[in-house]
């Protein structure tokens, strides 16, 4: 099969496009021919080494696919040949103390597609038949594809994690990313109201279509200010929070008192500083998550395919054209996700 895949770690140009082995499954396994396949930040700290992939190099990167059923593996059942699916990327154990529990996405052996395995930059992925969802009819192969990571944290770390309700304040990091773009979203379809950062005005009418009812722009104003404007000093019940530094530390500072934090990735960095006195005076909740369950995913995709939620998509490119796409999303002019399709 024809792949983007890389042999060392860099920039986009380590992007290769050529030959690369042909998945094959084994017992339990499904083979996907790929139809769309959405970027993820997490391709980024693949690529350039910040997290390697675990089973070593060369790698596919590619955590959200869609695409056909292509071939079974020995015992993998209720699915059929040229099937419309979904990959859900979190692949665990099903027997560590945490997957016995039903938190699948801390088991100690967890892994994305992807990342711990090679993923979809490529005509043909294979995933765990347990994985597999049916892609409805009514969702194109490129509006599936923006689901499955994007939009299921988003979905997890505000429905699940905060327990986000009616009438309250959410603070969105940077509405232009895929989870971003997402969890606004979300927040509005939960009744709570939403104020959102945006690094440059174009993606301020983005922002404002989706449903918050505050864009800042963080380059030009100072978030934690404009927050504290919008709640009439209050400070907001939850921040979505996915970029790391100080834009981490400056997130807990909007919070109001019992306020969460959701922390969803290390955009900038996997640091962030925090003041003590903030988090005991305020009883605030800082929590982690990462992903969400496969039963959230298939919620997901009746939201979707009822006009509830509507993936982002900024562009999409041909998979030959990878390393242009990675560079499209490393350069932050992407309003929404992008995708290759092969
Ligand atoms: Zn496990």
């Amino acid at each position: 099969m024809k792949a983007a895949f890389f042999k060392e770690h860099g920039g986009s140009d380590k992007i290769l496009y050529g030959d690369y082995r042909d998945p094959v499954p084994e017992a339990g396994e499904v083979t996907v021919r790929v139809r769309a396949c959405a970027l993820n930040q997490v391709d980024m700290l693949l690529l350039d080494g910040r997290f390697p992939p675990p089973e070593g190099l060369p790698h596919v990167n590619g955590c959200e696919v869609t695409g056909t059923i292509e071939a079974l593996g020995a015992g993998a059942k209720g699915l059929a040949i040229g099937q419309r699916v979904v990959i859900f990327p979190g692949l665990s154990c099903s027997s560590c103390e945490y997957c016995l529990r039903g938190e699948r996405t801390v088991c100690v052996r967890y892994g994305y597609l992807g990342a711990h395995k090679d993923g979809g930059y490529a005509e043909l992925v294979k995933a765990p038949a347990a994985n597999i969802l049916p892609l409805p009819e009514s969702i194109a192969f490129e509006a599936g594809a923006a689901l499955p990571m994007a939009m299921l944290t988003a979905w997890h770390a505000l429905v699940h994690q905060a327990r986000v309700r009616p009438g309250q304040t959410v603070l969105v990091q940077a509405a232009g990313s895929g989870v971003g773009s997402a969890a606004i979203q979300i927040a509005r379809l939960a009744g709570a109201r939403v104020l959102t950062t945006v690094g440059s005005d174009d993606k301020i009418e983005l922002a404002r279509a989706l449903g918050a009812e505050r864009v800042v722009n963080y380059r030009t104003q100072d978030f934690v200010e404009e927050a504290k404007r919008w709640t009439e000093k209050r400070g907001v019940d939850i921040v979505i929070e996915h970029i790391g530094g100080d834009t981490f530390e400056r997130s807990t500072h909007a919070l109001t008192r019992l306020g969460t934090l959701v922390s969803i990735g290390s955009h900038d960095t996997h640091w962030g500083r925090l003041d003590l006195r903030h988090v005991y005076s305020k009883n605030l909740r800082i929590l982690g998550t990462n992903l969400g369950s496969i039963l959230e995913l298939r919620t997901i995709l009746d939201h979707v395919a009822d006009g509830r939620l509507r993936p982002v998509i900024d562009r999409v490119f041909r998979l030959p054209e990878a390393r242009a796409a990675v560079q499209h999303v490393l350069d932050r002019k992407n309003k929404g996700k992008v995708l290759l399709v092969p």
